[in-house]
């Protein structure tokens, strides 16, 4: 809505939407113009809403745009001759409300859209399936290189049994541990030995 007026009969009249006056409706005079108003506090309050509304449903377009704005300070909405802004929404956002910039960063910040997009590399499915095998590859890894010293210990101990008993020439307790060692502890380095061991005892004793 606009206040018209004539400049010939100075009659004013309102007109609805945003068309220019062509006409004085009261003398037909053609010199019209657009008075220029100020808006009155409930105006400007529901102004205020609407822009914040707004903004708060489109943040995901306009957002980009208003921090664009926001470094080189816009371009003042006053520049543009009144009869030319059908919305006179741009000055309201100039002139009373320093602080939308701030509310709008938060609701900004509040959108799950902008938190999601970072966190979406991360959240790779296939990328971390695989990342889970390896971990549970190397954990078994670990785990059976662990039982593996543990069993070659145990056949060690069992060898070193054998070479006391061999030591104190008691080579029948001997070459019992070290068969031991050969049947229990398999493919270790102690069967191994313990097989050499062994056969050495007995080709000693059948050449004697
Ligand atoms: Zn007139």
């Amino acid at each position: 809505m606009a206040r018209n007026a004539c400049r010939t009969c100075q009659h004013t009249w309102n007109s609805r939407g945003s068309d220019k006056p062509t006409e004085c409706p009261s003398c037909g005079g053609t010199l019209v113009y657009v008075v220029p108003f100020s808006f009155g506090p409930f105006i400007r309050l529901a102004l205020l809403g609407a822009v914040v509304f707004t903004v708060v449903h489109f943040w995901d377009k306009i957002g980009p745009i208003i921090s664009d704005l926001s470094s080189p300070k816009s371009p003042p909405a006053e520049a543009v001759p009144p009869e030319d802004r059908p919305e006179p929404q741009p000055a309201a956002v100039d002139d009373q409300v320093p602080p939308v910039d701030a509310t709008l960063k938060v609701e900004g910040d509040g959108l799950p859209a902008q938190k999601v997009e970072p966190a979406a590399p991360e959240a790779d499915p296939v990328a971390e399936a695989e990342r889970q095998r390896q971990l549970e590859e190397a954990r078994k890894a670990a785990e059976a290189e662990a039982k593996r010293q543990a069993r070659e210990k145990e056949a060690r101990r069992v060898l070193e049994m054998g070479k006391n008993f061999e030591s104190n020439r008691n080579n029948l307790r001997a070459v019992e541990k070290y068969r031991e060692v050969m049947e229990r502890f398999k493919d270790t380095a102690a069967a191994k030995e313990a097989e050499g061991l062994e056969r050495a005892i007995v080709e000693r004793e059948s050449g004697s």
